[in-house]
């Protein structure tokens, strides 16, 4: 619902000297922070009530995504390491959004499948994350189970994944001005924790912590 912000509204004297707003916005954070002690006092004392609130210290803490979520991409390997993708086009063909771009090549002669992609890239900034690539799939090739929630970057170059991110899915590269030539991980260093497929072997809902410490 839209929101419309009226600047010709006159402020009375309790707001132009700010204070009762400042007593206002104090008293709120006490009453929510005596509200969640109770509720957590409760829990401790195993008292039926409804669970206190908890934050979650973002990125130290993360929560565990539904082992159904489409999240980033991945391509995947046969067992003997091949490429499992035979650049047929259907998810091309089938995504929405036209962020699929494939250019096939004729595979080697050692390899059996007709043809195997030469570029594979997948422009996150235009996906909407419905999955219809992953369905079209006769091969089984794209997943979108990485677990990696971190897509932001300063640039939509960095935001196009290519063969080689597809087949090693990490952390998405910054490489503007504002990171000034620093590797994503030496200012994050915490995604390099980031496992693929982490959040399939914990219970949905919980916590899981990153970092050396919680191996
Ligand atoms: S998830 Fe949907 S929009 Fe994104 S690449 Fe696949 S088909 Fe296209
Ligand atoms: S990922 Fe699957 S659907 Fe897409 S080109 Fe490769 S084999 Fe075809």
């Amino acid at each position: 619902m839209a929101q419309y912000v009226n600047h010709d509204q006159k402020f009375g004297a309790t707001e132009a000297i700010y204070y009762p707003g400042i007593a206002k916005g104090v008293a709120l954070t006490i009453r929510h922070f005596v509200v969640n002690m109770w509720f957590h006092l409760m829990k401790a004392l195993r008292i039926k009530a409804r669970p206190g609130a908890i934050t979650i210290q973002y990125p130290d803490q993360r929560r565990v995504l539904p082992a159904a979520l489409r999240i980033r991409h991945r391509i995947k390997l046969n067992e003997d390491g091949r490429l499992r993708c035979t650049a047929c086009m259907l998810c091309e063909t089938a995504c929405p959004d036209n962020c699929i771009y494939i250019v096939p090549m004729e595979s080697p002669e050692e390899v059996p499948e007709e043809k195997m992609p030469a570029i594979f890239e997948i422009d996150l900034a235009r996906c909407c994350f419905c999955g219809m690539c992953v369905e079209a799939c006769p091969m089984d090739a794209i997943h979108m189970d990485t677990g990696i929630a971190e897509m932001a970057s300063d640039s939509r170059e960095n935001l196009v994944l290519d063969l080689e991110s597809l087949l090693k899915p990490g952390p998405i590269v910054c490489t503007g001005p504002a990171f000034r030539g620093k590797e994503i991980l030496e200012l994050l260093p915490h995604l390099k924790d980031v496992r693929a497929m982490e959040h399939q072997t914990q219970p949905e809902g919980s916590i899981y912590r990153v970092g050396k410490t919680n191996r």
